[in-house]
């Protein structure tokens, strides 16, 4: 029987690299192959209503043993980031991580620095793997991936005997949950793998009423014990100047160059207070990220960010403001801003839901961690969903440096979210 390792090296060397510019979904055939994989092991573990559907999305039920309890969702995605290749992963796993720098054996120029990596010098002693330095590992998210099947298995009664990630040893006169891990008491959950969550394509294919859950959990996460419950808002804003052109030989007086206004926009917008590089933690901002044109027109496309959805008005106000103020001092000038809508802080929808977050903060406890509670500086599947209607906190799976060739996962940290996992179920199995 399958193991939790074992599951992880088989996925991460299924090449599933999302691709930005194209209209296929999912954009790439290696996410269907990992899907009918993981459609072929589901039902291997008893989930009979697995399957794929016509755009690449797995999904399948463990069935409950508690009747009556609320269906929840479990959600990871296949793809992997295209900002490094995936291509012929080869995974290598160093047990007993000594605690040192880890030089990567197909490209020693690629380190990875215990010093530079917050949190990895707490992992000493235990199973990292990295990659050979040459493509990502795909821990984000196949590391979610893994600790699902894995957590299928066990609560359908098929995990490997000999794996060390079952439960814990009980307290004296308890039930023995290795011996019996398929007779938790837990309601339906919902097993889902999506596409294309790399590219921001995640969530448009979920169908919610399919999945017919009260809340969802994205097993997304760095290091284990975060619980992600808050994200950006976050909209676009698309700042369109418009000059003049003319031979420069016959410009003076009527050349209005885009090129220069443009200059003088981004020199107006506050920056020292209100940018990424200049701010942290609670603050929003406003972050111009690309910029396009010619002397005759200028696009520039600026992100609006802020944990109060009210900000965005009013930083979309400021553009307005620096609009203007360039307008007044060149009247033949034009600047359109369109604003466009992102996404908004989980918070909100999460507080619809208030179980959500309970339980798994009471998971990660009864696992003897203390929930550390994150405010993401950007946006998740889970912020999307959270919207739509689909409560969905993120949890942490023990994948570091994602869209990195120095991406490495920590396999102890996978096995803890397995347990997490566990918890969840029994604890979701008492609610009505
Ligand atoms: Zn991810």
């Amino acid at each position: 029987m399958d193991t939790l390792l074992d599951r992880f090296l088989r996925y991460v060397k299924v090449e599933t690299t999302a691709v930005e510019q194209t209209d296929r979904y999912p954009s790439s055939p290696g996410q269907l192959e990992l899907g009918k994989i993981l459609v072929a092991e589901l039902k291997a573990l008893g989930i009979k209503d697995a399957g794929v559907d016509e755009h690449g999305i797995v999904m399948g039920t463990v069935p409950a043993t508690a009747p009556g309890a609320p269906m929840i969702a479990w959600i990871s995605h296949m793809d992997t980031s295209p900002e490094f290749t995936a291509k012929n992963v080869k995974p290598v796993v160093h047990r007993n991580w000594n605690g040192k720098d880890i030089v990567l054996s197909g490209d020693p120029s690629k380190v990875i620095c215990v010093a530079e990596t917050k949190g990895m010098a707490d992992l000493a002693g235990k199973t990292i793997i990295t990659t050979d330095g040459t493509t990502l590992l795909g821990a984000d998210d196949k590391a979610g991936v893994a600790v699902i099947m894995t957590a299928v298995a066990e609560l359908m009664g098929k995990a490997a005997p000999q794996a060390p990630l079952t439960l814990p040893s009980p307290p004296r006169g308890e039930r023995d949950l290795r011996t019996e891990a398929h007779l938790i008491a837990h309601g339906p959950i919902r097993i889902v793998f999506t596409c294309d969550e790399e590219v921001g394509r995640g969530v448009d294919k979920l169908d919610l009423k399919k999945i017919g859950a009260v809340c969802g959990y994205t097993l997304d996460g760095e290091s284990i014990g975060e619980l992600d419950n808050e994200t950006f808002s976050a909209d676009l804003a698309v700042v369109t100047i418009t000059g003049r052109n003319i031979h420069p030989g016959l410009a003076t007086g009527k050349m209005v160059n885009a090129i220069r206004l443009a200059g003088v926009f981004l020199s107006r917008m506050p920056w020292q207070r209100l940018a990424p590089e200049t701010t942290a933690n609670q603050d929003g901002f406003l972050h111009p990220y690309v910029i396009e044109g010619g002397v005759h027109e200028v696009k520039l496309r600026v992100l609006l960010r802020s944990f109060a959805a009210a900000e965005l008005a009013e930083q979309a106000a400021i553009l307005r403001r620096v609009a203007d103020s360039i307008l007044v001092e060149h009247p033949p000038a034009k600047i359109d801003i369109e604003v466009k809508k992102q996404y908004r802080n989980m918070r909100e929808a999460l507080e619809k839901e208030p179980r959500a977050v309970r339980l798994a903060a009471e998971a990660i406890r009864r696992v003897g961690l203390e929930p550390k509670f994150q405010s993401i500086r950007g946006g998740t599947d889970g912020s999307r969903l959270s919207e739509l209607g689909l409560p969905t906190p993120n949890l942490a799976v023990g994948m570091h440096n994602f869209h990195s060739p120095l991406e490495f996962a920590c396999l102890e940290e996978m096995e803890t979210s397995v347990k997490i996992l566990m918890e969840l179920a029994q604890l979701w199995g008492r609610e009505k």
